[in-house]
């Protein structure tokens, strides 16, 4: 198989670029380390998010966070004028899932204080750890949480015992990273590294809801109502995730450097060939400065 060219923004003409633009209808943004990094927008993001909208172009946001509520997000997106229809996390995709597969039974939740808020205000029946065990009791801030994850064995133990005992359980997803920013200089180990213990251990294999997942493209498609994929340009900074994403979706990809991926892991290819993106910059601001004119 022969070695895919990424296109780098800043080698194409103005023309080229404006092609591209003129070739989607939708750009979807990933939030962290694209648009944003540590709550401030990044060079050339709003700038490059007020000329699209110039354009018609129909802007996204998708992200994998669903520690905070979609009002947080769309707070945190203030600088893009972002509404809160405009926001997509691995929740709508969980509604949309359950409301497909007609789903009415309990279900056993791992996870954020939002995410269980939102699936009762839907509507269903939710059970947690601290349902079983009522005298854990944690807040949800930084510090808490790292007592909350001595927990974790115990509560996944939970899980494993649900999984291995009950007939027709489904096992459902959503964020899986390998390691994950708590709170400012706190990094912990990952969900990934439990769900890949609850898969292994339960012989079950889980139906994902956040990106790369195709079935969160799937809902966006049947939302916005996207019959092309190719008219859609997913941009992000997370190879795995973001251009993972886009890859399973059939949209094209936008990898930016300002966040995950650095300009060596590009240069030195280490994921699969099927990752690559089509398109890079260093940051939206290349990309501005190619279309500002138009
Ligand atoms: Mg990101």
């Amino acid at each position: 198989m022969s070695e895919k060219k990424i296109k780098k923004i800043t080698e194409l003409t103005c023309s080229e670029v404006q092609n591209l633009i003129n070739s989607v209808d939708i750009v979807l943004f990933d939030i962290d380390g694209a648009l944003l990094v540590n709550s401030l927008p990044l060079p050339g993001s709003t700038e490059l998010i007020a000329k699209l909208r110039k354009l018609n172009k129909d802007i996204r946001f998708v992200t994998n966070n669903t520690l905070y509520s979609i009002e947080t997000i769309k707070d945190n997106l203030r600088f893009f004028n972002a509404e809160h229809k405009d926001i997509f996390t691995p929740i709508p995709s969980l509604l949309e899932y359950i409301k497909l597969t007609n789903y009415t039974q309990d279900i056993y939740v791992i996870g954020s204080s939002t995410v269980t808020n939102i699936l009762r205000q839907n509507g269903l029946k939710i059970i947690e750890f601290k349902d079983i065990h009522p005298s854990l009791h944690i807040e949800e801030t930084g510090v808490a949480l790292k007592e909350l994850l001595l927990k974790a064995l115990e509560i996944f133990q939970v899980a494993d015992a649900l999984l291995r005992n009950i007939k027709s359980i489904k096992l459902i997803s959503g964020i899986s990273d390998d390691m994950t920013p708590l709170a400012r200089n706190l990094m912990v180990i990952g969900t990934k590294y439990y769900l890949d213990g609850l898969e292994r251990w339960s012989g079950m294999k889980a139906i994902p809801m956040a990106k790369p997942a195709h079935e969160l493209g799937d809902i966006l498609k049947s939302v916005l109502n996207i019959t092309d994929s190719q008219r859609v340009l997913m941009v992000g900074d997370n190879v795995e995730t973001d251009i993972g994403f886009g890859v399973n979706s059939g949209f094209k990809t936008f990898l930016v450097l300002t966040g995950a991926t650095t300009k060596e892991q590009v240069e030195i290819w280490k994921y699969s060939e099927s990752l690559k993106p089509d398109y890079l910059a260093q940051d939206l601001e290349d990309l501005y400065e190619k279309i500002k004119e138009m």
